[in-house]
């Protein structure tokens, strides 16, 4: 199952990306029961580069400026989800998130980690009490589900998170590095083939905008994987 993210919640998040001063604005996505699209449900603002939103079922947040915006290597602002966001969202995605959006001034991110690492990730936190493994998650009330993940499989998403830092954090590196010699437009390629690649726990889809500012090309759509687990037939109300 699909949901896709409705025309005025977009409308909204380009509107923000065009205020000034410059500053994210983050929240939480929710499908709306009259027209099945996922709406903006709540919404908080951040600073010029940063912001923290509480995990929900669909997060999303905003990249607001561009290169010719800010001045100097070190400032650039980033389109593309940061090293922060990438080991963020795999941290939600065993505590009840299924969706990232973020909308930049290049696009509109669509970051899911894929259902298959998931299950492979929590068969390798209870491998040695596999029958279980559906029974305790089943113990759990939707809320706990939500904010709490047993230790056993904290631990190993921790390590796979900061894995995942790391890797996007060299990538920003070198672009800071070769800011000079090279482009925001080269560096948003090896971006997304690193996102994308093979051994990716990630699902990165982008969505251009239309002219005129018109929404986007296509819906931009967020996938509902039948994980299987409880976390999946989780939605907050
Ligand atoms: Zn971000």
């Amino acid at each position: 199952m699909n949901a896709e993210v409705g025309a005025s919640s977009i409308r909204r998040l380009q509107t923000s990306l065009r205020q000034r001063p410059i500053r994210e604005l983050g929240g939480e996505l929710t499908i709306a029961k009259s027209s099945g699209h996922l709406v903006i449900r709540s919404e908080v603002n951040g600073q010029t580069r940063t912001i923290s939103v509480d995990t929900a079922d669909v997060n999303f947040h905003t990249h607001p400026g561009t290169c010719k915006d800010i001045e100097g290597a070190s400032k650039c602002a980033i389109g593309v989800p940061s090293s922060s966001d990438m080991a963020e969202i795999l941290r939600r995605a065993f505590s009840g998130n299924r969706a990232h959006v973020i909308a930049s001034h290049d696009g509109i991110y669509v970051v899911q980690v894929k259902p298959a690492y998931v299950r492979a990730l929590l068969n390798e936190a209870y491998a040695d009490s596999k029958p279980s493994e559906q029974k305790y998650w089943n113990t759990l009330t939707a809320e706990a589900r939500f904010t709490s993940t047993p230790p056993s499989l904290k631990r190993l998403v921790e390590t796979y998170a900061k894995r995942i830092y790391s890797e996007f954090d060299a990538l920003e590196e070198w672009f800071y590095t070769n800011f000079e010699r090279t482009t925001y437009r080269a560096f948003r390629k090896k971006w997304l083939a690193h996102a994308r690649g093979h051994s990716s726990p990630f699902d990165v889809k982008v969505y251009t905008y239309g002219k005129h500012g018109k929404g986007t090309t296509h819906p931009v759509r967020v996938r509902y994987a039948n994980l299987r687990l409880p976390l999946s037939n989780y939605h907050r109300r």
